[in-house]
């Protein structure tokens, strides 16, 4: 079992995610009827989850633009990768577009390590 998704697939589901949290709370709220102002306080929070989930997908429209899109050696089929190392969105193959982690085990912590060239142009 790989723990790590596609990292724009995660944030996609975190976004559906808070969708349904937000209508959950809104539903909570229903319960409260009685009391008119927590009745609004989970309306509002209900919202606010709704609004931040839109949030989250504009910034996954402005994030996959600029998503290296390859076509993965294992399924063969084309996805999207973040960072110096990602996931396949299909079958999780492990992804790199850095030749000197090719063949190295998948780790996470590639992304927070940035090559020695790419700091000196910035
Ligand atoms: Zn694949």
């Amino acid at each position: 079992m790989k723990p790590y998704k596609n990292k724009i697939n995660r944030i996609r589901s975190f976004a559906l995610s808070l969708i349904f949290i937000g209508v959950v709370i809104m539903y909570i709220g229903i319960f409260f009827r009685s009391n008119e102002i927590i009745m609004l306080i989970f309306m509002l929070l209900g919202v606010i989850a709704i609004i931040g989930s839109t949030v989250v997908y504009a910034w996954i429209g402005t994030l996959s633009t600029r998503a290296a899109r390859v076509k993965c050696p294992n399924c063969g089929k084309h996805t999207k990768m973040l960072g110096r190392v990602d996931m396949c969105g299909h079958c999780r193959e492990p992804l790199t577009l850095d030749l000197e982690l090719e063949g190295k085990e998948f780790d996470v912590a590639y992304n927070k390590t940035k090559k020695p060239q790419e700091e000196s142009f910035k």
